[in-house]
C-alpha cells in the first residue's frame, strides 16, 4: 500500500521565481538544481520532495508516492498490474535523480502521472528553513503535504483511486460551487482529494503545514514583499480542521499553506458529507471567483 506523499513535480516557464518563492516566502529550504536545470526544494531532511523544472507551459509533472520498503512496492506493482494498471520500472537514472532506490511509474485514466518508490534519501540534520520560522513542516508519518486534482468525472476517478489504488475516503465536500472527495493513506486527514470539474483534468493546489501558527502568520506578512496574491483568504476547514490561506504561485498551482490539520485514526474513521467547506473564512478573491484554480487542461 501507499504510504504517503512522498514527493511532487511540476514544470514552468517561471521556475527560476520559486529560486526566492521557496525559501523566502514558504519557508523551504533551497537545495542543487536538478539534472534539467529544475529548482529543488526541501521541507524537512529528506534531501528534496518538491522540484520545479523548466517548461515553455505551466504543466504537472508527476507526485511521488512513498512505500514503506521494497518488498511493499513489488507487491504493490504486482497488484496494480493484476488489476490492468500499466506499471512500468523506471530506469537507474530517474531513480538517481528523484533520490530513490527504486520507482515504477504509471497513468491516471487522463494521463496524470504517479510515481511509486521505497528508500528516498535523507541527510540527518540538514533542513534549514529558508526563512526565519519558529518551527518546521508537518511531514514525518504524514509525508510532504497534500495534492489536489481536479477531474472529469468524480466517480470515474474513485474507482481508479480507491478501488485499484486504495487510498481509503476520508470524507465529502458538496456544495453549490464544488464537488470534492479527500483520501487519506496515513494519519493525515487527506494525501490527495479530488475535485470535480466535467471536461477538465488539471492540478489545482500543494498544501504545505507549519507545526507552529506563527509561521502561517509570517507567510501572510511575506505575502506583499513577494508579490503573491491571496486567492482564498485565512479560514478553517470543516473536515481536516486546517487553518490556512491560499496563495497564487509563479507555475499557476495555487499553494495552501496550512496549520492543524486534523490526524485521522482508519481503524474508527467513517466517512462523512460536509455542505460546506470552512467553518470561517477561505473568502474567494475576485480573481479566484472568475475562473478554476490551477494548471488545468481541456481532456482529449
Ligand atoms: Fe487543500
Amino acid at each position: 500500500m501507499i504510504q504517503e506523499l512522498s514527493y511532487v513535480g511540476f514544470a514552468s516557464p517561471r521556475f527560476e521565481e520559486w529560486r526566492t518563492y521557496g525559501p523566502d516566502l514558504l519557508g523551504a529550504m533551497l537545495k542543487s538544481d536538478g539534472p534539467d536545470g529544475a529548482i529543488r526544494l526541501a521541507v524537512d531532511d529528506i534531501n528534496y520532495r518538491i522540484a520545479i523544472h523548466p517548461a515553455e507551459e505551466n504543466e504537472f509533472r508527476y507526485a511521488g508516492w512513498g512505500l514503506a520498503n521494497e518488498t511493499d512496492l513489488h507487491a504493490y506493482v504486482g497488484q496494480l498490474s493484476d488489476r490492468g494498471v500499466v506499471v512500468r520500472w523506471a530506469e537507474e537514472e530517474l531513480c538517481k535523480e528523484r533520490e530513490v532506490a527504486e520507482l515504477a511509474w504509471f497513468q491516471d485514466p487522463w494521463g496524470l502521472r504517479h510515481e511509486l518508490s521505497w528508500g528516498k534519501t535523507a541527510t540527518p540534520n540538514s533542513f534549514q528553513p529558508g526563512r526565519v520560522m519558529r518551527g518546521g513542516f508537518v511531514t514525518r508519518d504524514q509525508g510532504l503535504g497534500h495534492v489536489v486534482f481536479q477531474v472529469p468525472s468524480l466517480m470515474e476517478a474513485n474507482r481508479f483511486y480507491a478501488d485499484i489504488l486504495g487510498f481509503r475516503l476520508s470524507d465529502r465536500i458538496i456544495t453549490d460551487y464544488f464537488n470534492v472527495r479527500f483520501y487519506h493513506i496515513n494519519g493525515r486527514h487527506h494525501s490527495l482529494a479530488l475535485s470535480e470539474l466535467p471536461g477538465h483534468v488539471g492540478f489545482n493546489h500543494l498544501m504545505l503545514e507549519y507545526e507552529n501558527m506563527d509561521d502561517l502568520g509570517r507567510a501572510i506578512d511575506l505575502l506583499k514583499r513577494n508579490d503573491t496574491e491571496i486567492m482564498q483568504t485565512l479560514g478553517r476547514h470543516t473536515n481536516d480542521l486546517m487553518t490556512s490561506i491560499y496563495i497564487t504561485s509563479p507555475s499557476g498551482l495555487q499553494v495552501e499553506l496550512g496549520h492543524g490539520g486534523l490526524v485521522v485514526d482508519d481503524l474508527s474513521w467513517v466517512a462523512r458529507t460536509y455542505n460546506k467547506a470552512s467553518y470561517w473564512g477561505h473568502r474567494y478573491s475576485e480573481t479566484a471567483q472568475s475562473r478554476p484554480a490551477g494548471i488545468i487542461n481541456p481532456i482529449n
